[in-house]
């Protein structure tokens, strides 16, 4: 993770929508209603995206979907301690500091159906000098037993039409269920775009977490590819279905790429007192983490969004998501 040593100091961040005692927090954007409707929160999302240091500056937006349950927020969390320790060497912090940002500890309560933004858009500096904002985007419920499947299909395919990277974080492996729905909410996004003859969406991660299969696919990125070019190849002998699934999901994004993360320790998964402290995580977990949140997130590594081929700005993004929403809620 040298990587990271070179892209030191590149970070500082603004502070709008704060709450009063100065913290940034998440903030529910995109709500799902008991009776299934959906309500932007158009207020809340102007705060944050036209607020001055930010609303002019092109948008680089990150969000995480999948199940619940799986470890998203978890994740999200350590993306903000990469984003607020500036990327630099120890942005990982001590090792018996309890994980804050995105709520994500256990319990019985289940969480508001939805999307949710940090309060904070970061500034960073591209390595070509470009100063972009960054925003970073938890989605919840999706699949939980209180959500439809539409409800589901709609949060996912928001926050895939409104990122510039959509991190599909599934449990253990990539299952054809996994692939189907993926499909099925990605079609769901592009019925409400314009045609172009270009890829509707840029980045797709698969995350896949709790991989025990190292021996065949080592954990990380390249094992990772290894393993999805081969779930995602398409051959003359394969059921019709198996081969549109895969072809749709070619057709739908400009990168796609896979990584295995490891399982995180029983203390994660079990324990309702864990706070998320680093000595209480598996090491082979922290070292994975380590490569993996710099790979999605250093400032080289970060993708503008597009959408019809031009870079947007977060006042631009705030438009998309006001027009979009209005499709569904039709
Ligand atoms: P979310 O609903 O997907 O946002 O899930 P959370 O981030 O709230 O995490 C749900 C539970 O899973 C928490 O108790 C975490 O400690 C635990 N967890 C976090 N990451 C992982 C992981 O990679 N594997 C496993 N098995 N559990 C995890
Ligand atoms: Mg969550």
């Amino acid at each position: 993770w040298d990587r990271s040593l070179s892209d030191k100091n590149v970070y500082d961040w603004s502070s709008e929508e704060e709450e009063p005692d100065g913290r940034a927090r998440p903030v529910q954007v995109l709500l799902v209603k008991d009776d299934h409707t959906f309500e932007l929160d158009e207020a809340a999302l102007s705060r944050i995206l036209l607020a001055e240091e930010v609303r002019d500056r092109e948008v680089v937006a990150i969000s995480v979907a999948g199940a619940f349950r799986k470890g998203k927020s978890f994740l999200m969390d350590f993306m903000l301690r990469y984003m607020y320790n500036h990327a630099s060497e120890g942005w990982l912090g001590e090792a018996d500091e309890p994980l804050t940002g995105f709520s994500w500890r256990g319990g019985s309560e289940r969480e508001t159906t939805g999307i949710q933004i940090w309060s904070e858009v970061f500034l960073v500096d591209k390595p070509d000098g470009k100063k972009v904002a960054v925003l970073l985007m938890d989605t919840q419920g999706t699949f939980d037993s209180q959500s439809t499947l539409r409800d589901s299909a709609t949060v996912f395919a928001l926050s895939t039409m409104i990122s510039s990277m959509q991190v599909y974080n599934i449990s253990q492996n990539v299952q054809e269920d996994d692939l189907q729905h993926l499909q099925l909410f990605t079609e769901y996004g592009r019925l409400a775009m314009e045609e172009t003859f270009l890829k509707p969406f840029q980045s797709m991660i698969f995350l896949v977490r709790d991989w025990s299969f190292p021996y065949e696919f080592p954990y990380g990125q390249e094992g990772g590819m290894k393993f999805l070019e081969k779930r995602l190849k398409i051959s003359e002998n394969q059921h019709e279905e198996l081969q549109n699934v895969r072809k749709h999901i070619h057709s739908c994004f400009t990168n796609i790429s896979c990584f295995l993360m490891p399982h995180p320790g029983l203390k994660v998964a079990t324990n309702p007192h864990f706070d998320g402290r680093i000595i209480e995580i598996d090491g082979e977990f922290i070292n994975n983490l380590k490569v993996l949140v710099p790979w999605l997130l250093s400032p080289r590594n970060i993708d503008v969004k597009e959408i019809n081929g031009s870079e947007i700005t977060c006042r631009g993004l705030l438009e998309y998501f006001k027009a979009y929403i209005k499709i569904y809620q039709g």
